[in-house]
């Protein structure tokens, strides 16, 4: 299996190469060359199969013969095995045709863990298969660095070092980085904001003397390895429902598109999905380019599901490509402008092509913050913030047929709202009980670039 670049301007490389590359050099995003398919007995037979298997089935798909199948079969039962819930991801009933899709039940609560703790073995074996060593630099606001920590510690190839503004983030969310004993493991207070630690971020890797001293990478969700890991779970949910002799409809709340992306790559495969809605808060991006065909950047907004405050939604190039019909040139051309002006008109014919599997609901706090006592009153279940989004939007898209909504966070993660909203105080799992009584390990500097840095390189060379 080879991989393009949406720009068309880099070569097509294999898998090893599109997972540790992220990005590729002419500032594209790799895409396979051509999307494997899955007949309608292989999908029929992913019901019942253990979480691993499927998997190990639909990345060997991306993989090609550049990954033995039984050591990713290996990875996938070691990478799904950190998870607490034997289903792996496991659904609940909250209506006659309605499913909530639990994908919280990794090491750190939150959707994240799904793809990022198949993707820190694939890096770890790739890199020991290249006797390289990388370090990776994240700047996290709250649940990418918890999942970065979590499936990177131990990882024998890989050092990790997260940087978190001081005070900005939950306590929850910061022992999740800080608790973990592991030595290739370093985290940050910086002492300013996510801004300042994302600018500090940027000039790390523009900073060619530290890019030949230290191997940088980064985990950002660009990378297609994240996205082929997230395409299982809307197999394994359809099978269950009965795909592919009833077609399935998801819902999904939205932040970068990476999630609702492997949906629509799903499809691709073969999966019978009749609509995916995507579900934003107040950052309403993709819903209003969905609606009206003009992707138009706004300012970004504060909300209590602050994964999701985000103002462009870097997968959405992807969708963009195909809807083009893989015209490179175009692609490029509307990206472009996007960093420039901040905003794209969708051709007609591409939009039409989006509109046919994608519909786009913007959700505000308020009837988030209702959702959350309105489910709990009327399933017993108690949903987070973001999933509160996506469960709201299911009231502004009729949809026919059975439907999965995702659920991407724990209502622990983000204890604090879900308390205001519904009185009930959502306990952590059992697992991450422990987390409150574990020492904290992490060095606090101020947020300069030049002193960050000089850390890194001496964390790296250690
Ligand atoms: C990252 C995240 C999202 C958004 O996912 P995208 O792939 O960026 O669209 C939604 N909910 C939670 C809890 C997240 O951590």
């Amino acid at each position: 299996m080879r991989y393009v670049s949406t720009r068309g301007q880099s070569p097509a490389v294999g898998f090893t190469d599109a997972v540790l590359g992220g990005l590729a050099p002419d500032g594209g995003l790799y895409v396979p060359e051509t999307w494997p398919t899955f007949t309608k007995a292989e999908l029929a037979a992913f019901a019942g199969r253990p979480y691993a298997e499927v998997a190990a089935a639909v990345l060997g798909r991306f993989a090609g013969d550049e990954v033995e199948p039984a050591e990713l079969l290996r990875m996938c039962e070691e990478a799904y095995g950190t998870f607490s819930h034997k289903a792996v991801t496991p659904m609940t009933q909250i209506g006659p045709q309605t499913f909530i899709l639990e994908l919280f039940h990794g090491p750190s609560l939150a959707f994240k863990d799904v793809a990022m703790q198949i993707l820190a073995r694939l890096y770890d074996h790739f890199l020991g298969q290249q006797r390289r060593s990388q370090t990776i630099l994240c700047a996290t606001s709250g649940d990418t660095g918890g999942a970065a920590v979590e499936a990177f510690r131990g990882a024998r190839n890989v050092r990790v070092v997260a940087m978190f503004p001081e005070g900005r983030i939950s306590e929850v969310q910061r022992r999740f980085m800080t608790t973990a004993p592991e030595a290739n493991i370093a985290c940050l207070s910086v002492q300013g904001t996510f801004d300042d630690c994302q600018a500090i971020l940027k000039d790390a890797f523009q900073d060619k003397a530290l890019r030949q001293a230290v191997d940088l990478a980064a985990v950002n969700s660009i990378n297609f390895a994240r996205i082929a890991a997230q395409a299982v779970y809307y197999f394994t949910s359809a099978a269950a429902l009965g795909a592919p002799d009833r077609p399935i409809n998801f819902v999904v709340p939205s932040g970068n598109f990476g999630d609702a992306f492997a949906g629509f790559v799903a499809m691709k495969m073969g999966l019978p999905i009749k609509r995916i809605v995507v579900a934003t808060n107040a950052n309403d991006i993709l819903a209003r380019a969905f609606a009206t065909g003009r992707y138009a950047r706004g300012a970004v907004q504060a909300t209590i599901s602050p994964a999701m405050d985000i103002q462009s939604a870097s997968n959405f190039e992807r969708l963009y490509f195909e809807c083009v019909q893989r015209d490179a040139v175009e692609t490029t051309r509307a990206f472009e402008a996007f960093a420039r002006t901040g905003a794209i008109d969708i051709p007609p014919a591409a939009l039409a092509a989006m509109q046919q599997v994608f519909t786009g609901v913007a959700i505000g706090d308020d009837e988030a913050f209702k959702t959350i006592v309105s489910t709990l009153n009327e399933t017993g279940e108690l949903i987070d913030p973001h999933t509160a989004v996506a469960v709201a939007a299911l009231s502004h898209a009729p949809l026919e047929g059975p439907t999965v909504v995702l659920s991407t966070a724990h209502p622990a993660k983000f204890a604090e709202d879900v308390l205001k909203a519904s009185g009930a105080a959502p306990a952590l799992p059992r697992g991450a009980s422990s987390l409150a009584d574990r020492p904290e390990r992490f060095d606090r500097l101020p947020a300069d670039p030049d002193t960050i840095k000089a850390y890194v390189r001496a964390f790296a060379e250690s």
